[in-house]
């Protein structure tokens, strides 16, 4: 029974396991269509705008639907208009990789429909998050001393909607601990309730914050919410063959803007930044938040997952030992879907002095121990999704192990184009991949002829038919940008597009 009648005996908004299995039937029979005809499928539907709009009537009907009718709805109107992101042959962007568990984990967030206000509004959610973020730590090789472990009970890991906002929150956070800091210095003395509110009012316009010109411009957008200014670096290359930021060349930044009567406040740094995957120099930032009074930020969205092989095992290590806090997404390279914006911090104090905050209708809160941490003093929203079950399903289905081979997996196919790509005569790598992302241009480096090659390859990309990729531009140079580590590309899919390549260039 569905639809009115079902409304008309009051029953309809019950929650009905029998009618779900067979609805989550019908849905999963849509789903399993879909997936398996993914490859065979363009990459990218060739809409205009309004297309699929059209196809939905302008109010919502009176009556219910069933759900046989949703799913041909689905079928029909909404599958044909979807850029395929799972498709083996989309290259664009960032993968945004999902999984078996993480689906599974996703419907179960849905039907158990926790919502984690406070630890006692529903201990499972909180405490679930703080083993898999400490579970997290641990496979970025962090030991029992680290702080970024909930563990440690001064820093620890939150899940986050995306890296937009995990960048939002440290930098607000870092603002007002610096507020919070002056005055107390300026005062000589620790400060009253009254001042401590101060802090978050006070003129914040001669504080700055540092980035390469290579940072997402998620960077920016968070300094515009934090009220804060940007001093843009221009990356250079550096000896580990990408674009990215010295110490050396923050630092002076830094004092020409202390000479101009400024204040370096904030400075975030890229392991893999989004048009090249470049990583600024981390080992040379040792000591460096500590000796400029800043706080230090990773920006790791893309590549942070790699930090867990043995390989980055040394970066690992050097990002943690420079960062304040560093965020990465496992939905773009660790299979767990969205939303998984996984934050860390050092220190969970700057935090709970930016967000704490409470009602009188909310349950008391117990004085903080490990697993407790009420989530809603560490960053903005008061209501948290299960998330931490989607991610422990993810991470417990495939093992340390299991991430780690499907990690090699996209960085293997990226060795095997790059080795294609370097010895070709026709094209160069215009920098040094070390994850899943290949950056290539022709050898030559005439611009026009670049430029012809790429439109050439694009219009075949363009339409979507054989693969979806979107070139990028670096220092006015046009390149291919080739974003590999989905869940389903094959060594086929690969050696069809390398022959496309060369056929553009023949
Ligand atoms: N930082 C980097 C390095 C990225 O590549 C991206 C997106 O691709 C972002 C930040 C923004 O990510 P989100 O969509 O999670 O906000």
């Amino acid at each position: 029974m569905h639809g009115p009648a079902r409304l008309k005996g009051g029953g309809m908004f019950k929650l009905d396991a029998t009618l779900l299995r067979q609805e989550l039937a019908e849905a999963l029979a849509l789903v399993e269509a879909h997936w398996r005809g993914l490859a065979q499928k363009p990459v990218k539907p060739q809409l205009k705008e309004g297309d699929v709009a059209r196809l939905f009537a302008r109010e919502l009907a009176d009556h219910g639907a069933s759900m046989t009718t949703l799913m041909q709805e689905v079928q029909g109107k909404i599958l044909p208009a979807l850029t395929l992101w799972q498709h083996p042959r989309f290259w664009a962007y960032y993968p945004a990789t999902t999984s078996n568990p993480a689906v599974v984990g996703e419907m179960l967030v849905a039907a158990l429909g926790a919502v984690g206000l406070q630890w006692s509004a529903s201990p499972a959610v909180t405490e679930l998050e703080c083993v898999v973020m400490d579970w997290l730590m641990r496979l970025l090789h962090a030991d029992d001393s680290s702080p970024f472990l909930h563990t440690s009970r001064r820093g620890g890991g939150i899940i986050q909607n995306t890296a937009s906002e995990a960048i939002i929150v440290v930098m607000v956070a870092a603002r007002i601990a610096h507020q919070r800091l002056k005055m107390r210095q300026e005062l000589g003395r620790e400060l009253s309730d009254d001042e401590l509110q101060e802090a978050y009012y006070r003129d914040a316009s001669r504080l700055v914050v540092y980035m390469s010109d290579q940072t997402h411009f998620s960077g920016e957008k968070a300094a515009r919410v934090a009220g804060l200014r940007v001093h843009k670096i221009k990356a250079s290359l550096l000896a580990n063959g990408n674009y990215g930021l010295t110490a050396n060349q923050v630092k002076q930044a830094m004092d020409e803007d202390r000479n101009r009567g400024l204040t370096p406040l904030f400075c975030l740094l890229n392991f893999g930044s989004t048009n090249t995957a470049g990583c600024d120099d981390l080992a040379g930032f040792k000591g460096f938040a500590e000796r400029e009074s800043v706080w230090l930020h990773v920006d790791a969205a893309y590549a942070g997952p790699a930090l867990m092989l043995k390989q980055f095992a040394q970066d690992a290590k050097d990002l943690q030992q420079v960062a304040s806090s560093f965020n990465f997404n496992g939905s773009k390279w660790l299979l767990s879907g969205f939303d998984s914006a996984f934050l860390f911090v050092k220190d969970r104090a700057p935090l709970k002095a930016a967000y704490a905050a409470s009602g009188s209708y909310l349950a008391v809160t117990e004085s903080e121990n490990v697993y407790n941490p009420e989530f809603k003093d560490w960053s903005l929203p008061l209501g948290r999704r299960f998330r931490a079950l989607r991610i422990w399903l993810v991470l417990r289905y495939f093992g340390a192990a299991g991430l780690r081979a499907f990690l090699q997996q996209g960085i293997d196919q990226a060795g095997w184009l790059a080795a294609e790509i370097d010895a070709s005569k026709h094209f160069a790598q215009i920098v040094r991949g070390r994850f899943g992302l290949l950056c290539f241009a022709l050898r030559d480096q005439d611009l026009k002829a670049n430029q012809e090659f790429i439109a050439r390859l694009g219009q075949l990309s363009q339409d979507g038919r054989e693969f979806l990729l979107y070139p990028s531009v670096l220092d006015g140079r046009p390149f291919l940008r080739v974003a590999l580590g989905g869940n389903h590309t094959t060594m086929e899919d690969l050696k069809a597009f390398w022959a496309a390549c060369l056929k553009a260039v023949e």
